[in-house]
């Protein structure tokens, strides 16, 4: 596939202004406020229904992500929620008929001291006990899938073991963004580009009663804000105050490796993960820079460190040379969990704290997302409710991270 075939995608778009009334208004086109769209016409004919995007489909961080789809994490109910969306993912080429290069990989996260091995054995447990495929592997078994890997780790990062996450995938981001506008509009979805939401209209008694935009006030009987790391400032416009910063997420990509590269590596005390893209192109992260930013721009430290932790561990990376390089903000919240549903503002609902972390939850979280809105339940997102934090219930799952 290159990028002439992909401007022959069927994106049914409409023409002219938006409606003056929405049952419903989605502020932001990435994947989750696409994906929310999406099932809201498909799984409960919702389909007056508008996502407004300021810039293009898939400009935030849904088209900038490292693709990886997981669900080991570290909490019993993030582990079921990110499995629902793993295997909705393994089934979304079929639901949708467009091909989102779904492929399964398998996830190993390598572990350098006698501690985290520790910690991998007990994830993998937890893992398993929850029902995402992930056992405890050696050196050896780290091998035979990764024989690129350097398992003396430079001589002073020895590789204990590892936890194995079978179904660890990745995906064509801006294809499943594709995947769910293209959906959506044929449903009767409405998606408009370059239409930047500035405000929110309120009713008397506070209520969120629709958006504010260059091409007009538009009524909405719910605004969803799914704006990624803009969102402190819209919810602001509600009068809700969020705990969530702003951190800036690097990423870059190599020139091609000729050989094939099967897994997703991630090393928990190295911090940092690589996987190949369908182009042969060794994709490297690591975690977002400390200070909250809303800069886009790459930093050399960040490309200096990463490099020297990702050459230690695999050797031939040093002989390729780095193409790329790109950030994204994100919505980091303080337990690292997202945040999902209604507001204490009427009429203004969240899907947002999606951080480093938010790829892989589209499917599950749009779909549970529009359940709650047509049905009032949705039983899998329940524990991430904004309510959690007034009750002391934070979902404190550092295993969001990409690296740890
Ligand atoms: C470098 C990097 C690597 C990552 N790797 C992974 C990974 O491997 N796996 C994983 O699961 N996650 C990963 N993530 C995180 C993941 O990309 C995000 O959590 C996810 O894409 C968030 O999707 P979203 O739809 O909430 O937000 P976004 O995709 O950011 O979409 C928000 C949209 O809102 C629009 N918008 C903003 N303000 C307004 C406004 N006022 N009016 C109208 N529109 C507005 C923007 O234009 C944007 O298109 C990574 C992120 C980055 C940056």
């Amino acid at each position: 596939m290159n990028e002439f075939v992909e401007t022959l995608l069927d994106l049914p778009w409409q023409v002219g202004d938006p409606k003056p009334v929405y049952d419903v208004v989605i502020i932001g086109g990435g994947g989750h406020g696409l994906a929310t769209a999406y099932y809201l016409a498909t799984r409960h004919g919702i389909t007056n229904v508008c996502v407004l995007d300021a810039n293009f489909i898939g400009s935030g961080n849904s088209g900038r992500n490292t693709t990886i789809i997981r669900s080991n994490y570290g909490i019993p109910e993030s582990v079921h929620f990110y499995q629902r969306s793993l295997e909705m993912y393994q089934q979304l080429e079929d639901e949708t008929g467009c091909w989102i290069m779904h492929t399964t990989k398998g996830q190993i996260w390598t572990a350098h001291s006698v501690m985290t091995a520790r910690t991998e054995q007990t994830r993998a447990l937890m893992n398993a006990a929850c029902g995402a495929k992930t056992d405890y592997i050696g050196p050896d078994e780290i091998k035979r899938l990764c024989p690129q890997m350097d398992i003396t780790g430079g001589g002073r990062y020895p590789v204990h073991g590892a936890s194995y996450h079978h179904e660890g995938a990745t995906a064509r981001h801006d294809r499943v963004v594709w995947a769910y506008a293209q959906g959506a509009l044929r449903h009767g979805a409405h998606v408009f580009q370059h239409t930047p939401v500035t405000g929110l209209t309120r009713g008397a008694d506070g209520r969120v009663t629709g958006v504010v935009t260059p091409k007009g006030n538009i009524a909405a009987g719910t605004v969803i804000s799914a704006v990624g790391g803009h969102v402190s400032t819209v919810a602001g416009w509600a009068d809700v105050r969020l705990p969530i910063r702003t951190h800036a997420l690097q990423a870059f990509v190599t020139n091609a490796y000729a050989q094939e590269f099967a897994p997703i590596v991630s090393s928990n005390d190295l911090v940092f993960y690589v996987s190949q893209t369908p182009r042969g192109q060794m994709l490297i992260g690591a975690e977002y820079d400390r200070f909250a930013s809303y800069r886009q721009t790459t930093t050399f430290s960040y490309l200096q460190a990463c490099s020297k932790k990702a050459v230690t561990m695999f050797p031939f990376l040093g002989k390729l040379r780095i193409l790329r390089s790109w950030t994204g903000i994100c919505d980091v919240s303080t337990d690292f969990s997202p945040i999902l549903g209604p507001t204490t503002t009427d009429g203004f609902w969240l899907s947002t704290g999606w951080g480093t972390w938010g790829f892989k939850a589209i499917p599950a979280a749009g779909s549970q997302l529009a359940q709650l809105l047509a049905t009032g339940s949705a039983p899998l997102i329940e524990p991430f409710g904004l309510d959690r934090f007034a009750r002391e219930a934070a979902m404190a799952d550092p295993s969001s991270a990409g690296t740890r």
